[in-house]
């Protein structure tokens, strides 16, 4: 007991310790709302109020549930059989699974693994345009509808009240819509799902079949949601489902940090918790635990420049840390030179001892990691790429799930054989091999289906009785919640997926007009603009000591001229002030590679054992030596002196 409330503050422990009923925290980032909940489940169940397996606890990535799992465990309430912490789609997805065959008997369904196709074929027989940027908008389109719990007939009409932008003629857009939707259901009745069907279709079966809501609520009785500001109508209406009558339910959530509305999220939730179940108990919090005052205080300059219904939520934050180095704002000629400048500060705080999976490089779109992927594989330093709307959706990963989609469904596979074998047998046509192939494309395709059987591997060496069928199931589900397998490397990431993370040092780059605020909430106005702030401020709020934030006055070389973005303001970057300097881009060099396993060598483990980090082969003479030259140039590198930001009025002249 005393375990679970150490390290708690007042106000945390007040969460914590609040009796079973609707809970709500209403806090800034990094003041401890997923410490809380995790906290408030170990009191509730090692208190005996609630039997572990009875709760369940939902997140809105899959990442974001392993590590409350995961926190779960270490406080020595986690385990298997016991409490339930998944996102929305697993946990729908599971249930669906269950019901299922209880419901609808024979009747089969499978999840759609490419619903583009079927956007595409619904939109080509409307007569609309198949682009991809065309099916992409309105498979995006369809997406916010159904989370919003609209259906074709209504849609039209509803975007016409609100006002809403559509990327075809809502009637066109309408007409795509029930098309979609009829082209998922075969002959005989089988069906496709996508992600929202899992929650439209769960709900809909606890709304109607009382014996099924029954066993689920006999099943679970204690809900727990973070990141709650982010809950779309279709998730709360599962949540409302899983409830029933009770109210047990505690949720805690930023509205500062809503950074999904464009996929149907909304903070209305959140803000009217109290009005909903005004016995509720509340609790804010205001003390950050994550970040020096410096980046507190960065934090608070960039939300308190926020307007709008939300911003009238703005808590400020009060810096509990010590004070550590002023965040630097640095600009450079264009993208590249941006990104070779950020590897080699990179480089510099390895150096220093800060760990590579302590740094993350943040950025508005998936696309911004070319350069920055390009630029650490210069130097040499190890990295992963999140957020993966790169990873499950390349074509080389859609493949591989095909394959292992149909070889699960076979029954003439070699009896013995072991999933990892048979996982090989299915990614080595498709380009797996020993040898790291030579080109950059090869290259990408090859390092995904390495991931993806290291993956296989893992799962595998966790459960021995793995079967194939597992496999696909799992990926399916990450997919799903669209994260790649990670490795200890610096970090790349979207800030959308960096939500609720936490690392050492945090680049925030790209920070153009276009970029950040993002070209198309430029377009499109007000509420738009105020979000691309509010994932500003998640971005910002994610570092605990190191912050940089960086920009390009051009997409690439010579490329046409952009502007630093509207959000950095003389109030948040104080013009000419210590913080705005930075080591001018050192020219990157490649560091020698291992002569046995061909890894590139960056750490201060290699040059001082003398020996490989990975293989690990002893390093002769002359690669020692190489490698220690290679680490003084990137340790010069980093002194040569800075050069100061331009103010708005410079850039201003210099873009015209
Ligand atoms: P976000 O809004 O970004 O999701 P959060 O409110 O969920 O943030 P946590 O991730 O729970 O914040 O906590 C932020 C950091 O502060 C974590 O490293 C956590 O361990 C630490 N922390 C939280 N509460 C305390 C406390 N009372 N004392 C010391 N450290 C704390
Ligand atoms: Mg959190």
């Amino acid at each position: 007991m005393s375990d679970i409330l150490d390290g708690l503050d007042p106000e945390q422990r007040a969460a914590v310790l609040a009796p079973r009923g609707p809970v709500c925290v209403l806090a800034g980032a990094g003041t401890g709302k997923t410490r809380t909940i995790t906290r408030r489940i170990a009191h509730l169940t090692s208190s005996g109020q609630v039997n572990p397996g009875q709760v369940l606890a939902v997140t809105f990535t899959a990442r974001a549930a392993g590590e409350m799992r995961g926190r779960l465990r270490s406080l020595g309430v986690g385990g298997a059989g016991s409490v339930q912490a998944q996102t929305f789609h697993a946990a729908a997805l599971r249930q669906l699974r269950y019901f299922w065959p209880q419901v609808f008997g024979e009747l089969r369904w499978e999840l759609l693994d490419n619903k583009f196709q079927v956007v595409s074929r619904a939109a080509n027989r409307v007569g609309l345009s198949t682009s991809k940027e065309s099916v992409r908008d309105l498979a995006g389109e369809i997406e916010w509808a159904k989370a919003s719990l609209i259906g074709p007939s209504g849609y039209a009409e509803h975007v016409a009240e609100i006002g809403r932008e559509t990327p075809q003629p809502a009637d066109n857009v309408a007409q795509v819509f029930a098309l979609y939707e009829r082209l998922k259901v075969g002959e005989n009745g089988d069906r496709l799902f996508d992600f929202d069907d899992l929650l439209i279709y769960t709900t809909e079966i606890l709304r109607t079949e009382r014996a099924v809501a029954e066993e689920f609520r006999e099943r679970y009785r204690c809900f727990v949601v973070d990141e709650y500001q982010d809950v779309t109508p279709v998730q709360q209406g599962l949540l409302d489902e899983w409830l029933g009558a009770r109210d047990d339910l505690t949720v805690v959530g930023d509205a500062n940090q809503t950074i999904y509305s464009f996929t149907g999220a909304t903070p209305s939730y959140l803000l009217d918790f109290t009005r909903r179940f005004p016995d509720a108990t509340l609790v804010r919090l205001e003390r950050d635990y994550r970040s020096t005052p410096q980046v507190v205080g960065l934090a608070n300059r960039v939300i308190g420049q926020a307007r709008g219904r939300i911003a009238g939520t703005r808590l400020r934050l009060l810096g509990q840390r010590p004070a550590g180095p002023e965040p630097v704002f640095a600009e450079y000629p264009d993208g590249p030179a941006e990104a070779a400048a950020v590897a080699t500060r990179v480089a510099a705080l390895i150096e220093q001892g800060v760990a590579a999976s302590e740094i993350a490089i943040l950025y508005r779109i998936n696309a911004q990691s070319e350069n920055h992927e390009q630029a650490l594989t210069e130097a040499g330093i190890p990295y992963q790429v999140r957020g993966g709307e790169s990873f499950y959706t390349r074509t080389e990963v859609r493949q591989a799930m095909r394959g292992l989609t149909e070889a699960a469904r076979r029954d003439d596979l070699p009896a013995d054989a072991d999933v990892v074998t048979l996982t090989r047998a299915v990614l080595v046509p498709l380009g797996l091999s020993d040898e790291e192939p030579a080109g950059a494309q090869a290259r990408a395709r090859w390092e995904s289906l390495r991931a993806l059987a290291a993956l296989v591997d893992d799962m595998a060496s966790a459960n021995p009785e793995l079967t194939l069928r597992n496999v696909v199931a799992e990926l399916n589900s990450r997919a799903e919640s669209r994260h790649p397998p990670t490795v200890q490397g610096v970090t790349l990431s979207s800030l959308h997926a960096a939500k609720g993370l936490e690392w050492d040092a945090v680049f925030l780059v790209g920070l153009t007009d276009g970029s950040l605020p993002i070209s198309q909430a430029i377009d499109a106005g007000f509420d738009a603009i105020e979000e691309e702030r509010r994932l500003f401020y998640v971005g910002v709020t994610r570092a605990r000591e190191h912050l940089q934030v960086s920009w390009g006055l051009a997409r690439n070389e010579g490329g046409r001229p952009r502007r630093r973005s509207r959000f950095l303001t003389d109030d948040v970057v104080p013009d000419g002030s210590p913080a705005s300097r930075i080591a001018e881009p050192g020219p990157v060099r490649r560091g020698p590679s291992c002569r046995i396993c061909g890894t590139r060598l960056v750490g201060s483990a290699a040059a001082l054992l003398g020996r490989c980090e990975r293989c690990p082969a002893d390093l002769d003479e002359d690669l020692l030596a190489e490698l220690k030259q290679w680490r003084a140039e990137v340790a010069d590198a980093k002194k040569v002196p800075g050069f100061t930001v331009l103010s708005d009025k410079t850039l201003t002249a210099i873009a015209e």
